[in-house]
């Protein structure tokens, strides 16, 4: 079996002390490839170095909404040098979050706005975070219509993941899957088409339903696969397949 995880931060903080370990308890699970999102400029870096460092590795780069206030010029022009780097598959995560809104709405936008400009740019997929705000998303992706990727961490419902599906975009679901109370995504689970299917953990968040409460990591990604697998009534082998075809055709890895 051969998964991709296509959204871990292998470079935080909790995934070190035993790095070495949890790639190889990944590489066990079946998981052959990463994508490790940046969050903020050094979080950008650090994804970067590490894909320099690991084969397998990916790198994407950009500011997270909680971080929007610190996009400036200076920061798209490192972001712009960064993404050129052969290991960089795609821009964020970027995108908006009006639930905790560390960050007003107007600066989340402008930072939000000037990212996407970027990755038109650099005809790069977006790895985009929407909380709360499944109106505003769609409303500023509209101004960039050429712009395709994922909507990752699905927390929304059918008619907001039918939204997401009619704008070309992948949606890409986490631990949540396998939480007996998330019923919408569950739903979600079980009637999204498969070509538009992609799997990740979010480590060090989000561990599944079996790992509730500790430290997440990638090799964890087999619960998400094995849930939606069980909830469609199919085997996982074919979720395995599926999903890592789209991940590698989205970010050409
Ligand atoms: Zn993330």
């Amino acid at each position: 079996m051969h998964l991709v995880d296509t959204h871990c931060h292998l470079d935080f903080p909790e995934l070190q002390k035993d790095f070495d370990e949890v790639l190889a308890r990944a590489h066990s699970a079946g998981v052959k490839k990463f994508i490790n999102p940046g969050v903020g400029i050094e979080e950008s870096r650090k994804a970067v170095q590490l894909s320099s460092e690991h084969e397998n590795i990916f790198a994407a780069v950009g500011i997270h909404p909680h971080e929007a206030d610190s996009v400036d010029e200076k920061i798209l022009a490192e972001l712009e040098v960064l993404a050129q780097n052969s290991k960089v598959v795609a821009i964020g995560e970027i995108g908006l979050d009006f639930f905790k809104l560390r960050n007003s709405k107007e600066i989340q936008i402008a930072a939000f706005e000037k990212q996407l400009g970027l990755a038109q740019k650099l005809d790069l997929p977006l790895i985009v975070h929407a909380r709360e705000a499944d109106a505003e998303i769609f409303k500023i992706l509209d101004k960039f219509p050429s712009l395709r990727g994922v909507l990752h961490c699905f927390g929304g419902d059918w008619s907001f993941a039918e939204k997401v599906l009619e704008r070309g975009f992948f949606i890409g679901l986490t631990g949540i899957v396998t939480f007996p109370n998330a019923k919408n995504v569950r739903e979600v689970a079980q009637k999204i088409p498969l070509e538009k299917l992609l799997i990740e953990t979010d480590a060090p968040f989000l561990a599944p339903q079996k790992f509730r409460g500790q430290r997440c990591e990638p090799a964890f990604v087999v619960e998400v696969a094995e849930e939606v697998a069980r909830l469609r009534g199919i085997e996982i082998s074919e979720i395995a397949e599926k999903t890592t075809k789209n991940a590698e055709e989205l970010f050409r890895i």
